[in-house]
């Protein structure tokens, strides 16, 4: 870290805010729930010192690339959470291929062809969110047939599009975010409540399912609060905070750390992984509010900490209990570190 270039924009003087000093409002009552999977989208490597400042310079960071499927009851609607990483990666626009070799991702298949793989009609998903416009959550949009719509965050069209080729230096493909059936939401005509620790568009209207507004990392990035049961609730919390350490309530003290500080010698100054570090800390002090309630449980996009301890797609998540006893029993042994 020791660069010698400046700290213009002060990023070693911020820090997360304290979750409990979060404004909390009671999750609403309901009986209308949405079965919530993992699915396995991908696998990357980088230097730690990416992500947690407190790494040795050349330790490695092995995390998982998770989308998520809901199914809503209700109505029997499918959608999907985030696509993981691109099958092949060589379909990334060149502004993505030519930093892949820092992260060396790994994916075997598009969440399209694992879902068929599990007999799963794509064509059932009638909506795809994508928590943010990041390479690692975008896979593969353009596998799903022309009736599969799009969510992206307020903000997000603006800052990604237009995408590859039209523009040389983009860093989605257009047919990443097509026109026609990509939807935005918008922070001043779309209807937002106080829930929990974030503010939430209620996606169906029955108080299931709630988009939430987690800037930060990108402007527009937006996580899901999703209600799998009457009082059990899983918060998908995209790229809000790419490691516990940074975040979670419960992590060991001495291992916690600040997000990652680095060079970026184009800029000529310290830069991190996240567009505004101060909202981003903001946002992950309301992720791990959530998380602080015994009913909630916060799964981020690259969670470690629940490999191989949760069920996969087509198994859901059932027992939030049971998700966080593993989760502080790995954070407690310093698993997945
Ligand atoms: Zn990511």
């Amino acid at each position: 870290m020791d660069s010698g270039l400046p700290d213009r924009l002060g990023l070693l003087d911020l820090s997360m805010p304290d979750p409990k000093s979060v404004e909390w409002t009671a999750l609403p009552e309901g009986t209308a729930v949405c079965n919530v999977a993992i699915l396995p989208a991908g696998e990357l490597s980088c230097t730690r010192s990416l992500i947690l400042r407190s790494a040795e310079p050349d330790a490695k960071l092995r995390m998982p690339d998770a989308a998520f499927v809901i199914e809503h009851e209700p109505s029997g609607e499918r959608l999907v959470f985030d696509l993981g990483c691109k099958c092949p990666v060589s379909d990334y626009p060149p502004a993505v291929k030519q930093g892949l070799a820092n992260w060396d991702p790994q994916v075997d298949a598009t969440v399209v062809d694992k879902l068929k793989q599990r007999g799963v009609d794509p064509a059932s998903v009638k909506r795809v969110i994508l928590s943010h416009k990041h390479w690692d959550h975008v896979g593969n949009f353009d596998a799903f047939p022309e009736s599969t719509q799009l969510i992206v965050g307020p903000g997000t069209k603006a800052a990604a599009l237009p995408g590859y080729p039209a523009n040389e230096n983009a860093t989605v493909l257009e047919t990443d975010m097509p026109e026609g059936r990509t939807r935005e939401l918008s922070r001043e005509s779309d209807a937002w409540v106080d829930v929990g620790a974030a503010r939430g568009h209620d996606l169906f209207g029955d108080k299931s399912l709630y988009l939430l507004d987690m800037p930060g990392h990108t402007d527009g990035h937006i996580a899901a609060l999703v209600r799998i049961a009457p009082d059990s609730w899983v918060v998908l919390g995209g790229d809000t905070g790419h490691h516990r350490a940074l975040w979670s309530p419960t992590y060991p003290e001495a291992w916690r750390s600040p997000v990652g500080v680095f060079a970026n010698k184009s800029e000529g100054r310290l830069g991190c992984m996240h567009d505004d570090l101060k909202l981003a800390y903001q946002s992950m002090a309301k992720a791990a509010r959530f998380d602080l309630e015994p009913n909630v449980v916060v799964l981020m996009a690259h969670e470690s900490f629940l490999e191989g301890g949760a069920p996969e797609f087509p198994d859901h998540l059932t027992d939030v209990a049971a998700l966080k006893a593993t989760i502080r029993k790995r954070e407690a042994a310093g698993d997945a570190q």
